[in-house]
């Protein structure tokens, strides 16, 4: 018998100033968004799920109260395929460290990571190219 191999999961997450640039990106590319598993912040979540019902997506706390760090483990438990995380370069935020966690998790683990569309199109047009996780 042969399992249904399960779907590569990826992991949204955008600023305030960026969330309107996630939920273009989001509805312009839902059919190729409902490839993966999606996981997101809260506040990205029901962003997303607000433009583009159809797109499953599991909301995690919002990233100022846990959200991002949640990712965080999930990434070290080998259960994110790839990030996508649009972060305001303009405006310092209570949570800033937490944005550096995260990077540094992605570039421990090796999680491709997009901060900008350009960089999140290449993602979720290959997703036969990003490696599962371990
Ligand atoms: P949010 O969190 O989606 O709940 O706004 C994002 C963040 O600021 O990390």
């Amino acid at each position: 018998m042969t399992e249904t191999p399960s779907k590569p999961a990826l992991a949204l997450v955008a600023h305030d100033q960026k969330k309107d640039d996630m939920v273009r990106f989001a509805r312009s590319h839902a059919r190729r968004l409902a490839a993966f598993d999606l996981f997101a912040t809260g506040t990205t979540g029901a962003r997303i799920i607000e433009a583009a019902p159809e797109l499953p997506v599991t909301r995690l706390k919002s990233g100022p109260l846990g959200g991002d760090q949640q990712i965080g483990a999930m990434i070290a438990e080998g259960r994110i395929t790839a990030l996508i995380f649009f972060v305001d370069p303009l405006t310092p935020m209570p949570h800033d460290v937490d944005v550096k966690a995260l990077t540094r998790l992605a570039e421990l683990y090796d999680i491709p990571m997009a901060l900008n569309s350009a960089t999140a199109e290449l993602i979720i047009t290959h997703p036969g190219a990003i490696a599962r996780p371990i």
